[in-house]
């Protein structure tokens, strides 16, 4: 017997979900198809063709809306799946605050030493500076490591299999707009089947819809009923997190603090996540300008509530 061998390692697994993962974009892909055939195909491409004026203009009301929300899911979509959340830097030391730690950037030396004798002693913990030992590296504050990606991950809100990627301050915007649109789609497919399903019930004797259709149309209705009761749980939860400036993950630690340090009011909270530039906000875009100047959306530092206030 080999004792020498190395114990399994848990995280191996999780590293396993993600190649898993890439199966879920085939599922989505799947599920959009299913219902792009149903709602154009079968029921309302016959109605704006073939239908009267009343027809086809219901036929417009629903497919405009249809295909614009299906641009700006799939495209929220790959821009979460494949934007970076935000990873730490190589040997990425907080920037400190000069004036309230008394520390001249030309006096290197002493800035060191200054922060080698306080990093025992509670600096590091006034900042919510941390240090992941599985990458080796300090941790900004909101900062979280990834079983599944296997890195840290900067203002990480949790590990989304849809999207096979960590949702984090960089890719969080995209995610709340896929979650949205998907919402909304869902909604107005709903919406869309259910006179079909009203009619072929009422009158089933004549009916033109094949078997098959029948039952991609029926599928399609399910799944997008589930998808649009369950995403509304989840456009809840968000916008409050969102408005309250805190993560999936931070819930918790939230409900234990009597004032919550990064909650500097529901305006900038949002602007946090969504930059400043009203013509962005709905879509999967940053200005320039907001890069720059929102610290957060870099996701190495946040202003807190204390500093707000001050
Ligand atoms: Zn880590
Ligand atoms: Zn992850």
């Amino acid at each position: 017997m080999d004792f020498g061998q190395a114990a399994p390692n848990p995280f191996r697994l999780c590293s396993g979900l993600r190649v898993l993962g890439y199966l879920m974009i085939l599922m989505v892909a799947a599920i959009i198809a299913v219902t792009y055939y149903a709602v154009v195909i079968v029921v309302w491409s016959p109605r704006l063709l073939h239908g009267g004026l009343s027809s086809a203009a219901l036929a417009l009301a629903v497919l405009v809306p249809f295909h614009l929300l299906l641009v700006l899911l799939i495209w929220s979509y790959f821009m979460v799946v494949f934007r970076d959340p935000g990873t730490v830097p190589v040997n990425w030391r907080p920037t400190f605050d000069v004036e309230s730690l008394e520390i001249t950037s030309s006096d290197s030396v002493a800035h060191e030493s200054r922060l080698s004798s306080e990093s025992s002693s509670g600096l590091e913990r006034r900042l919510n500076i941390g240090y992941c030992n599985f990458c080796q590296n300090n941790k900004p504050p909101r900062c979280h490591h990834c079983s599944v990606c296997q890195r840290c991950v900067l203002k990480m809100d949790h590990h989304c299999v849809w999207v096979v990627n960590c949702v984090g301050a960089r890719n969080y915007k995209f995610f709340l707009l896929f979650l949205l649109y998907t919402f909304l789609e869902t909604i107005l497919d709903t919406l869309a089947l259910l006179p079909h399903f009203i009619t072929f019930f009422g009158d089933a004797k004549n009916h033109s819809s094949s078997a098959q259709n029948l039952a991609v149309t029926f599928i399609a209705f399910v799944l997008n009923l589930a998808f649009s009761l369950s995403l509304l749980c989840f456009v809840v939860m968000h916008s409050s997190l969102v408005l309250s400036n805190t993560t999936t993950i931070e819930v918790y630690e939230k409900k234990k603090a009597v004032t919550w340090k990064y909650d500097i009011g529901r305006r900038k909270n949002f602007e946090q996540v969504f930059g400043t530039k009203k013509i962005f906000w709905f879509l999967p875009l940053f200005s320039e300008k907001d890069l720059e100047n929102i610290p957060a959306l870099g996701g190495l530092e946040f202003p807190m509530r204390s500093d707000v206030e001050a």
